[in-house]
């Protein structure tokens, strides 16, 4: 009978870098390993995020989770706002968001405080989530008619950071896929607008249109804003699209777009449904390995200039 060790050291002696698997394995060793040394610094002002675009299906709602999830974890105090009717982002952060919980809904048209209707994630330590029900579907109607219809999420999370105990770091809002009054009401709450590009076929189509909005928005009702941040999400690297698309966007958003790609992976797309962000659902996948990488650059750059 061979040694154990004898055979230890047969096996690791195949882990040389020679097949695709074992390549894979030490570059996922290696990315964890930088990740872990790293310490991010935080902001010294709460950093505000509007998480935008209006086509559907192209990674608002898994980028937000999973890049504050990523924040979280990193030790930063994270709000997410859910915007979107559907409340996806509420249940892939673990919150509950019944038709009888109080929600993001109250407080742009009831005027309840944000601190009272805010929930924990159970996610993460310092991770916190204002979730969305199905009655943020009549807000887009009933907002038409109320004073001050734009600036009601801005006036309510003011007034929640300000009195916060805790200051929080980052906030990301998740917009619902079209560019009426909720998603008004986020560009105006926010500094910063994070654009989620699907690298996909018609990537770029409607972009000029949401950019001409942000402008809009900026010129009239917040001076402040900036799109800082483009993420490309889905990305399949054995598609000549897809890295047709990377190139172009590259070319046109060179200060914007994050080096980090999100990759097509399955592990994301399952994590929502067990009620979790990615990066506590399979933290060292590829996938969510990204997200840690995008929020980590997201971290290091720091507020526009
Ligand atoms: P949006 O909020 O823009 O509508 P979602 O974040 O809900 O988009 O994503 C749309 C769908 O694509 C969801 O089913 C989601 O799980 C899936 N998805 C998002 N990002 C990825 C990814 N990187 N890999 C695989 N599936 C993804
Ligand atoms: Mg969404």
């Amino acid at each position: 009978m061979k040694h154990p060790e004898g055979d230890l050291a047969g096996l690791s002696s195949n882990f040389d870098e020679s097949t695709p698997l074992a390549r894979e394995l030490s570059e996922i060793t290696r990315r964890r390993q930088a990740l872990a040394a790293e310490t991010l610094p935080l902001p010294e002002t709460t950093r505000v995020f509007t998480v935008a675009n209006q086509k559907g299906g192209v990674g608002k709602t898994t980028t937000t989770v999973n890049v504050a999830a990523s924040l979280a974890r990193a030790g930063a105090r994270v709000l997410v706002i859910d915007l979107d009717p559907q409340g996806n982002a509420s249940t892939a952060l673990g919150v509950e968001h019944r038709a009888d919980t109080p929600s993001v809904y109250d407080v742009i048209i009831e005027d309840a405080l944000i601190a009272d209707v805010v929930q924990k994630s159970p996610e993460f330590n310092a991770l916190y989530c204002l979730p969305a029900t199905l009655h943020l579907a009549g807000a887009e109607i009933e907002l038409v008619s109320l004073v001050a219809r734009e600036q009601r999420l801005r006036t309510a999370l003011d007034l929640f950071l300000e009195e916060s105990e805790e200051k929080f770091h980052y906030v990301f809002i998740d917009c619902p896929p079209s560019l009426g009054l909720l998603t008004i009401n986020a560009f105006v709450a926010a500094q910063e607008v994070m654009i989620p590009i699907q690298c996909e076929y018609y990537a770029l189509e409607g972009l000029s249109q949401l950019l001409s909005n942000i402008q809009l928005i900026e010129r009239h009702l917040n001076p402040r804003l900036t799109v800082s941040t483009i993420i490309l999400t889905m990305y399949d690297a054995r598609t000549n699209l897809a890295n047709q698309v990377v190139q172009d966007v590259r070319e046109h958003f060179p200060e914007q777009v994050l080096n980090t790609l999100i990759p097509r992976s399955v592990r994301i797309s399952e994590a929502p449904s067990y009620g979790q962000s990615v990066i506590s659902f399979d933290g060292n996948s590829p996938g969510s390995l990204s997200y840690l990488e995008a929020a980590a650059e997201i971290a290091r750059r720091g507020v526009p200039a």
